[in-house]
C-alpha cells in the first residue's frame, strides 16, 4: 500500500470529528496541516465566559455568590487581557468595552437559567480520553454533574445563537461523544445531555440511551474511516455553507477560486501563529 498523502491522526476530539463532517477541506487545513488561523472574537468571548463560569463553580456551593461571580470575572479578565489570542483580536477601546459588556450579559444569562449554589458539580473542564480501537477519542467536558435525582448529566455552555425550537437535538452530536467518553472512562453512561444557551437563558436537554450511544460510537468510527481515506488519497472534499463566511481558509478554497496547495506557504505569512484552544 502506498503511504498516505497526509498523516492519519491517532487522536480525535469531538469538535474535530464535527469539523470534518462540516467541511473536510477546512479540517485538512486546520487539523492535518495545522495552519494558523486568526482568533475570532466570538470564539475568544465564548472561551472567556467559560473560564468565568469555571472559576465561579469551582467554589463550594454556598460560596457561589454574586460577589464570587464578580471576582471570577475580574480574575478571568486579568488572565485574558494580556493573552496572545486576546491581543491578536486588535480591539480598539470601544470594541474592548463591547467585548466585556457582551461577556457580562452572557454571565447574567447564565444566572437567569440556574442558581449556581444548587449545582452538584462532579467535574469542570474535565479531560477524558478513551481508546475506540481504531483511534483515541479525547475531549474536555465543560461540566459533569448530578441532577436533583442523582442522575449523571453533561452540561455545555453555548454563547452563540439558540437553535429554533425542535432543532436542539441536531446540535447534540458532540455531546453524545462526551457521553461515550464518560461511559468508557467512568463506567457510567450519563442520563442526560444539556446545552445551556446563555444569550437567551435557554437550556436544551435530551436523554441518552444505550441505542443513541451505540449509534454515536458507530458514526464516530465511520467518520474516522472517512478521515483515514482522505489522508490516504489526499482528497478532502469541500462543503460550501454559510460557515464559509467565517472560514479562515476561504482564500485558498477551490469553491471560491483559490488554490489549496498555496495555503501552507501563505497562511503562516498572513496570520500570526496563535495557539488554538
Ligand atoms: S470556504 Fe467553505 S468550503 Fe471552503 S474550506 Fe472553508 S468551509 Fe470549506
Amino acid at each position: 500500500m502506498t503511504p498516505p498523502v497526509y498523516p492519519i491522526p491517532l487522536t480525535l476530539s469531538p469538535s474535530r470529528i464535527s469539523a470534518y463532517r462540516t467541511c473536510p477541506l477546512q479540517f485538512r487545513f486546520a487539523s492535518i496541516e495545522k495552519l494558523p488561523e486568526p482568533p475570532q472574537i466570538h470564539q475568544v468571548k465564548g472561551n472567556f465566559v467559560h473560564r468565568v463560569l469555571e472559576l465561579l463553580l469551582a467554589n463550594e456551593p454556598d460560596n457561589r455568590t454574586v460577589e464570587a461571580a464578580r471576582q471570577a470575572f475580574t480574575q478571568a479578565q486579568q488572565e485574558y487581557e494580556p493573552s496572545a489570542r486576546f491581543v491578536a483580536l486588535g480591539l480598539g477601546d470601544d470594541a474592548r468595552e463591547a467585548f466585556w459588556k457582551d461577556s457580562r450579559d452572557l454571565v447574567n444569562g447564565y444566572y437567569r437559567m440556574e442558581n449556581p449554589r444548587n449545582t452538584k458539580v462532579l467535574g469542570l473542564e474535565l479531560r477524558l480520553d478513551a481508546d475506540l480501537g481504531k483511534f483515541k477519542l479525547g475531549g474536555i467536558i465543560d461540566r459533569l454533574e448530578h441532577d436533583e435525582n442523582g442522575d449523571l448529566v453533561i452540561s455545555d455552555y453555548k454563547t452563540g445563537k439558540t437553535p429554533p425550537q425542535g432543532r436542539g437535538a441536531e446540535k447534540m452530536d458532540n455531546m453524545h461523544l462526551y457521553a461515550l467518553l464518560c461511559l468508557r472512562t467512568r463506567g457510567e453512561l450519563p442520563k442526560k445531555l444539556r446545552l445551556m444557551y446563555l444569550k437567551t437563558s435557554t437550556p436544551i436537554e435530551i436523554e441518552v440511551t444505550q441505542e443513541s450511544n451505540a449509534a454515536c460510537e458507530a458514526a464516530a468510527i465511520k467518520t474516522f474511516d472517512q478521515i483515514s481515506e482522505s489522508c490516504q488519497s489526499g482528497e478532502f472534499a469541500t462543503h460550501r455553507s454559510g460557515l464559509c463566511n467565517f472560514c479562515a481558509f476561504k482564500k485558498w478554497c477551490p469553491e471560491f477560486g483559490g488554490d489549496p496547495t498555496q495555503a501552507q506557504f501563505e497562511a503562516p505569512k498572513l496570520y500570526p501563529v496563535v495557539s488554538r484552544d
